[in-house]
């Protein structure tokens, strides 16, 4: 037979389309309108320039420079970009951001983007023996990691607020002995659980199992839980490039964890790709670390934006939910998501609709900037007109 009896079960994931039959102001997949610093431009320009070498060895397979980057990057921002005192180049953490220790190179791992972090954090972490925990609703791609690994898994629905059902979350990771993963703010209802939720939920949780937060948009507004990392030695957070550091085209994500955790994730890797970082995205990651000041700036104006958008929505008789992230989610009374989604299509612009039973009713919208969310807004308010 040509093809194994795993690849016959997969089911992929089904990313933002991408169609090219024009030019579309696209909002449709959670990246930053914004382009990757000036100083970001430069230190590509300059490595390829004066290094072209460099391009026919192999990178560093450890990417220790840029997790170092990493590292200093969340002990002067406190991880959460868009509420980080900024004077200038000197970067700051809020109060409430402040991290009671510092985060260490050796608490790093990087990946080619985040879903290519959680692969491993699935494959190190969840077995197919035992069922892990998950909201019904949150990032499409954890299921289809479930599959690809054959781990069984144990969706939770989420509250009639569209809020995670924490309780019933812990109860079944109790039954199950599994771990937990979410992502947090979640998506794609953009709705965030306080730290003192989740320091609430990691004290009730079993400490022999993994509990994964996912904090892929915390810089736009959400709580980081790296604070916690010193009291809990089962929790790791994902985090990634692609969305508050203008980066979804170099494909770097992370994850912050104890050295322990790291040290489990960098063997996997070895087992797969020993060098899933290259030469450019090692240069152009190190060089976003160290100008936070520009993404300061960049995930404020998407959070100005996105808090502006909301409350045209709401003007306009959408339901829509109070978002922590760079995207809204929301449904018409009267037009339906698909509905929504195919006409403002028309009109050359791409929002994202699930056909999923549940959230089928709703679209999420990506922010963009100022100038292409008024676009949005005309092509709302033309087709709310007929
Ligand atoms: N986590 C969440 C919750 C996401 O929405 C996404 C992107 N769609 C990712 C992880 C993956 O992002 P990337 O692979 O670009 O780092």
């Amino acid at each position: 037979m040509l093809l194994s009896s795993r690849v016959k079960k997969l089911s992929p994931y089904v990313p933002g389309e991408q169609p090219k039959d024009r030019l579309y102001i696209k909002l449709n997949a959670n990246e930053n309108p914004y382009p990757p610093s000036p100083a970001v431009q430069k230190a590509v320009l300059d490595f390829v320039k004066n290094h072209p070498e460099k391009l026919a060895l192999y990178p560093d397979p450890d990417s220790l420079e840029l997790h170092a980057a990493i590292a200093e990057m969340l002990n002067k921002s406190g991880g959460v970009l868009c509420r980080a005192k900024c004077n200038g180049a000197e970067v700051a953490p809020a109060e409430q951001d402040k991290i009671p220790f510092t985060v260490t190179p050796d608490m790093i791992y990087t990946g080619n983007g985040s879903d290519e972090v959680l692969s491993m954090v699935f494959y190190a972490f969840f077995d197919s023996s035992k069922s892990f925990v998950m909201p019904q609703f949150t990032y499409s791609f954890y299921p289809v990691y479930a599959g690809y690994y054959d781990i069984p898994m144990d969706n939770v629905p989420l509250k009639e607020d569209w809020t995670l059902d924490k309780d019933e979350m812990l109860r079944r990771a109790s039954k199950n002995a599994g771990g937990i993963i979410f992502a947090n703010p979640n998506a794609p209802t953009g709705l965030g659980l306080t730290r003192d939720e989740v320091r609430e939920m990691l004290k009730k949780a079993s400490s022999d199992e993994i509990f994964i937060v996912d904090e892929a948009y915390v810089d736009f507004g959400g709580e980081s839980c790296i604070p916690l990392l010193a009291e809990f030695k089962n929790l790791v957070i994902v985090r990634t490039f692609s969305k508050s550091l203008c980066g979804a085209g170099q494909r770097l994500g992370y994850l912050v964890s104890n050295p322990d955790l790291v040290n489990t994730i960098t063997t996997v890797k070895n087992c797969v790709n020993h060098f899933p970082i290259d030469a450019v995205a090692q240069v152009s990651g190190t060089a976003a670390c160290r100008d936070v000041a520009y993404y300061v700036d960049a995930s404020r104006k998407v959070a100005e934006e996105r808090d502006k958008f909301y409350n045209f929505l709401k003007n306009n008789g959408f339901y829509v939910l109070k978002s922590q992230t760079n995207f809204l989610f929301a449904k018409h009374p009267s037009i339906s998501g698909e509905d929504l989604y195919q006409k403002v299509k028309a009109q050359g612009l791409l929002i994202r609709h699930f056909a999923t039973k549940g959230i089928e009713d709703f679209v999420r919208i990506t922010v963009g900037t100022p100038e292409q969310m008024s676009e949005l807004k005309k092509a709302f308010e033309k087709l709310l007109s007929c």
